[in-house]
């Protein structure tokens, strides 16, 4: 795991016991992420991250808006997949980022507790991933 996502990942730890999160996390998360947190802190302002959540198993994914004006929204896991563009582009062929927006969105969702929670039965929820 490079030094990179070790930071990250303290400092999401730190945001989720507090459930909030300071000016020292602010730079740390910008420094890391650039660009993408900004834009991954407005889709959390305009309440743009939904966590669904099968029932009774409790396994989840996040369904988190795009910025453009179409509002489409993607399907993604904090850590390792987003069906946007970005993800496959940036992340996966040119390793340029670590993660895109929507991931970092749900994760700070995630962590400030501000996601959209949505409960679905664990064979509705089972179908949603089967179409990734
Ligand atoms: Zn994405």
């Amino acid at each position: 795991m490079s030094a990179s996502i070790l930071v990250a990942e303290a400092v999401w730890k730190d945001i989720e016991s507090t459930r909030s999160v300071s000016n020292d996390q602010l730079s740390t998360l910008h420094f890391l992420f650039g660009k993408n947190f900004e834009r991954a802190t407005r889709i959390v302002d305009q309440r743009g991250v939904k966590r669904i959540s099968g029932e009774p198993s409790g396994r989840f994914i996040f369904q988190v808006v795009g910025e453009s004006r179409r509002k489409e929204e993607y399907f993604c896991f904090a850590e390792c997949y987003c069906a946007c563009y970005s993800f496959f582009y940036d992340i996966v062929n040119r390793g340029e980022q670590l993660c895109c927006k929507h991931q970092l969105a749900a994760r700070l969702a995630a962590s400030l507790e501000a996601c959209i929670e949505v409960k679905v039965s664990d064979e509705k929820l089972a179908l949603l991933l089967s179409k990734l």
